[in-house]
């Protein structure tokens, strides 16, 4: 995908507006603008990554600094102590919609269970 014109770059380089989580040298987290849980946080790596599945061993060390700042994103937010989840959605399946790897941080409220299906809800 052309980084020209991905959303999350658009983001990180200030041409798009988010609200400002966190950020570090390495990555920015968000609020996500339609959210699906009374906290839901997007952590983003600065550099664009586009999908999970394309990653590296060159990567694991920005994937470990990612599931870090979520921890410390939800602890931010209020909800380490009654639990969160962090998820990546790879590919269509999953419904992932932006090309810009990017962890969820759900949490502030009972969540689903995980894995439901649209059959299996
Ligand atoms: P995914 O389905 O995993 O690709 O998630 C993409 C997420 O990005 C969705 O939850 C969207 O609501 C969110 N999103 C899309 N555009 C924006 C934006 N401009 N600011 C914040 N979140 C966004
Ligand atoms: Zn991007």
């Amino acid at each position: 995908m052309d980084k020209s014109k991905c959303l999350f770059c658009d983001i990180v380089q200030g041409k798009l507006p988010s609200t400002n989580i966190y950020s570090d040298d390495q990555c920015i987290a968000f609020n996500d603008i339609n959210p699906v849980a009374n906290v839901h946080v997007l952590v983003i790596p600065r550099e664009h990554v586009t999908y999970l599945t394309e990653t590296t061993k060159q990567h694991e060390k920005l994937l470990g600094h990612l599931m870090r700042v979520g921890a410390r994103v939800a602890n931010q937010m209020g909800t380490a102590e009654d639990g969160y989840r962090v998820t990546v959605n790879q590919g269509a399946n999953a419904g992932q919609i932006v090309d810009h790897l990017h962890l969820h941080v759900l949490g502030g409220e009972q969540l689903n269970s995980l894995g439901t299906t649209l059959e299996n809800p």
